[in-house]
């Protein structure tokens, strides 16, 4: 497909020419060298362009771009950074060596937004990020991904804070010819993909951004052969009312996979990166349903072909409709697929509220599903216990995949440097590898402290420019604005805390007792100083109030300076802020963030933590490498709130307090705590092992699964589907008609004595009707305490003897002391080589009778 620039950045001189080609990758966002070069041709320009490499070529005349290749000093930094991109794109990486057989791979990855650089503000916080730096990594590691995402003319917000700490949203119009980003033609026109809603079709622009080696496509609504609501529908990222969020995941996924399919592409792999892309499945449902594949048969194949990651246990956070709106919106495939209807509405139907739930559609349609952290994979397999027909949490088909960071754009450069002196040459390929990081220690103190207070310093210069700012806006005094050169003071312990003010953060959780901060913050030789800064919803008033606490704190006599709150969050901040503080500060409402990732970001700067045992803390956090922020136990959250209060002060005035401050010339101890945290969470939270993950435990699995299935025209789908269905209909006949543990021998060496060593057999008859046994495993399940807690342990049960009148006896040896009913249960469930897990068929019959 070609790709075209509906209005090109004017030739540039010979010599420099291909700095064209590196504003339209953003491999150079992740480039130290390419930054600094950009930088280098006019710094003003670069940073009111906001670091838009394709403005600042477009806004610079031709006696600069002359001057410019005349300059040795800059063409030889041209020819380093051209060279370094050349064989980055044109080298081999991890995917090819480690998977050369499997070339035929490829996946699309879809995401309603994706955070790759302050440049293309498409994302909104943590959950575009990261699919930003999965793009990343899956380029630097060569994995044939496509990404696929919505172009919002109005990105999301920025974010000013007026002179009462309210939150204004300002949305400005972006020019798409003035982004990295470039137009998708069709035989020399703009390439329309069209989707049918409603009583007409909307048509959709395709874009693309070059991400490394692989391109990104974004639909982009704003087209004059649209209405004006219609183009209006890719304006805002999360803006508008219902019908605005269910018309926009329509275009996304049913627009995205029309959109691949005009761009000529067939991956075997779909990815739904959050329940907003799930809709993807139904356009790939009717595509198979077209072909003439039976219903349940196309649900296979879909089945198989997707992998869906859930990101929030926040129930917000998973998107439903009613189920008249979602008959109104998909009407006409609805209408196209009439004989489906009902097929297709409960493929989404949450039972209980009636309603249409995005998460729900993927995780039926979604052969593997994985939560983001550990314990975020546990607490999803709680929520869908009983989605999978009451299972035991632990055997509920959703794994986890923690979450990660892209190493290379959240790493300080001048870190970088120093990393580069010590660790082996093969770092940062092999970041993923624990052994690479072993000379971190190393590393002598005054080294690490001399790059860490030159973060700080940078980022406090960068803090103090934007409160001047906000204050220059505000229309504030002189004096206010020349108040702002002293605050923060780079000699004092420096706390940051942002993220999007989402409530169960708890961002003012520190303000609970004001005297006791004030006395931390106003200590003469120990002072302690808070920076935030992150984005309301603009439809969340609490996120806002939050907002207006901290900055009213802020103005208190005794916090100005050593309090303050930044605007307009974004990823150019957050590099300062991770890179510049010293200590991370985290306090979610346990276990709601799922996994959290700018704690992974200054973990790598060096900087420590100090967070709730949540998300991928609670697995990151080794007892020396930052601090945990009370205990992982109570469910209760306003008692939650008043023991992590108390420990957060506690913590400060005992120990990191007095370990900062615990300095002669350098502070040794501190110093020697960034080493472990490095070396410790470096290696495991970052992107290139996430994404190593995602490629070995779920893309290359499905991608192989896909093949399986489809081939021999749908052999192994129709074979699966009609496997399930013949099960499920006559699952009723299967039930487990005696359980007989009391006659069984008991083999001990003094039969005497019921230990928990001796073992006893136990039988159960189960009568099937037309099912074959074989197709089902039996299984006694019993409970095993271990360390507080209770673990489900399961034993086959072997067929003993033949098949006699439909049933069949098992048996299976236990321990002696367990009794059939109080200690144990029997149950049957269906099995198959085909299932991409045990609990596929949510069918299980068993004798626990307290269900
Ligand atoms: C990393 C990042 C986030 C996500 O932060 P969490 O700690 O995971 O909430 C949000 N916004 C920006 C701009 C970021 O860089």
């Amino acid at each position: 497909m070609q790709v075209a620039l509906t209005k090109p950045i004017r030739p540039l001189p010979q010599a420099i020419q291909r700095l064209t080609d590196l504003a339209y990758n953003l491999w150079f966002s992740w480039n130290p060298d390419a930054l600094k070069l950009f930088a280098r041709i006019d710094a003003a320009k670069w940073e009111q362009s906001g670091h838009n490499p394709v403005r600042l070529l477009q806004e610079l005349d031709d006696a600069q771009l002359e001057a410019l290749s005349k300059e040795t000093d800059f063409m030889n930094a041209y020819q380093q950074v051209i060279a370094a991109y050349d064989s980055y794109m044109s080298g081999t990486a991890w995917f090819q060596e480690k998977h050369a057989d499997r070339s035929y791979v490829q996946i699309a990855y879809f995401s309603a937004e994706f955070g790759f650089h302050e440049s293309l503000p498409i994302y909104s916080g943590g959950l575009g990020i990261l699919a930003g730096d999965h793009c990343k990594s899956a380029s630097d590691l060569g994995i044939p991904l496509i990404g696929i995402g919505l172009l919002y003319k109005k990105g999301y917000f920025t974010q000013k804070i007026d002179i009462s700490g309210g939150q204004q949203a300002e949305l400005l119009q972006y020019d798409f010819n003035k982004l990295p980003i470039k137009q998708v033609m069709k035989d020399s026109l703009p390439l329309l993909v069209t989707i049918d809603m409603p009583g007409r079709a909307i048509s959709l622009q395709v874009w693309s951004v070059q991400v490394g080696r692989n391109t990104i496509y974004l639909l982009d609504a704003d087209h004059d052969a649209n209405n004006q609501a219609d183009r209006e529908l890719t304006a805002q990222l999360y803006g508008g009312n219902q019908d605005t969020r269910i018309a926009q995941e329509i275009l996304l996924g049913i627009g995205g996979v029309k959109a691949l399919r005009a761009i000529g592409y067939y991956p075997n792999v779909y990815h739904i990166n959050e329940g907003h892309a799930a809709f993807l499945t139904l356009e790939r449902l009717k595509e198979l349903l077209h072909l003439g594949l039976p219903f349940h048969v196309a649900v296979e194949t879909v089945r198989a072909a997707t992998v869906f990651t859930t990101h929030t246990p926040v129930p917000a956070g998973h998107d439903t409709f009613s189920i008249g709106m979602v008959e109104h919106y998909l009407g006409p495939l609805l209408q196209d697929l009439s004989r489906h209807k009902q097929e297709i509405i409960a493929l989404g139907l949450d039972y209980h509220s009636g309603q249409f739930n995005m998460t729900h559609l993927a995780m039926n349609t979604a052969g593997l599903r994985n939560g983001v952290s550990k314990l975020h994979g546990q607490v999803s397999r709680e929520m869908f216990r009983e989605f999978h027909g009451n299972i035991d949490a632990g055997e509920v088909p959703i794994d986890s995949i923690t979450n990660g960071v892209h190493l290379d754009t959240w790493t300080a450069p001048e870190w970088k440097e120093l990393l580069d002196r010590f660790l082996p040459g093969t770092w940062r390929q092999e970041q993923a590898n624990k052994d690479q990081w072993q000379a971190v220690k190393v590393i002598p103190d005054d080294s690490i402290w001399k790059v860490h207070m030159q973060l700080k310093e940078n980022m406090i210069r960068y803090a103090r420019r934007n409160l001047a700012e906000q204050r220059r806006r505000n229309g504030e005094s002189e004096e206010r604005i020349e108040e702002v050169r002293h605050y923060l003071n780079p000699k004092a312990l420096t706390i940051g805390f942002a993220r999007r003010f989402a409530t169960y953060k708890r961002a003012n959780l520190i303000f609970n007792d004001l005297y006791r901060l004030k006395k931390l913050i106003n200590d003469i030789d120990r002072p302690v100083q808070f920076i935030f800064a992150g984005k309301a919803h603009p439809a969340d008033f609490p996120g806002q109030e939050l907002i207006r606490e901290i900055y009213r704190v802020s103005q208190k006599k005794e916090f100005l300076g050593k309090i303050v709150i930044l605007e307009n969050y974004d990823m150019n901040m957050a590099r300062y802020l991770v890179q510049g503080v010293d200590v991370w500060l985290n306090n979610p409402r346990r276990p709601l963030e799922a996994s959290g990732t700018s704690g992974q970001k200054a973990a790598m700067n060096g900087v420590l933590n100090f967070s709730v045992l949540d998300g991928w803390w609670e697995e990151g956090y080794n007892g020396s490498n930052g601090w945990a922020i009370g205990s992982v136990g109570t469910a209760d959250w306003d008692l939650q709130e008043k023991e992590n209060t108390g420990a957060i002060y506690k913590i400060l005035e005992k120990e990191i307090i007095p370990l900062y401050y615990n300095q002669g010339e350098l502070p040794h101890q501190w110093i020697s705590r960034m080493k472990r945290s490095i070396e410790s969470l470096s290696p495991v939270y970052n992107t290139h092992r996430m994404v190593q993950d995602y490629t070995e435990l779920t893309y290359l699995p499905t991608a192989d699964r896909a093949r399986h299935f489809a081939g021999n025209g749908y052999e192994v789908a129709t074979k699966v589907a009609d496997y399930k269905r013949f099960i499920s209909s006559n699952w009723y006949h299967v039930k487990i008609i005696g359980v007989d543990d009391r006659s069984a021998k008991i083999s001990t060496s003094n039969p005497l004595v019921l230990n928990e060593q001796s073992t006893k057999e136990v039988t159960a008859d189960v009568l099937f009707g037309p099912i074959w046994p074989p197709d089902t495993v039996v299984e006694i399940i019993y409970y095993e305490e271990h360390n507080g807690a209770w673990n489900q342990i399961v034993v086959p049960m072997k067929p003993a003897g033949e098949p006699a009148d439909q049933t069949q006896k098992y048996k299976a040896a236990i321990p002696g002391h367990l009794v059939h009913g109080p200690h144990f249960s029997v149950r049957v469930r269906p099995v198959s080589s085909n299932f991409v897990h045990d609990f596929e068929l949510p069918l299980v019959t068993s004798t626990l009778s307290w269900k």
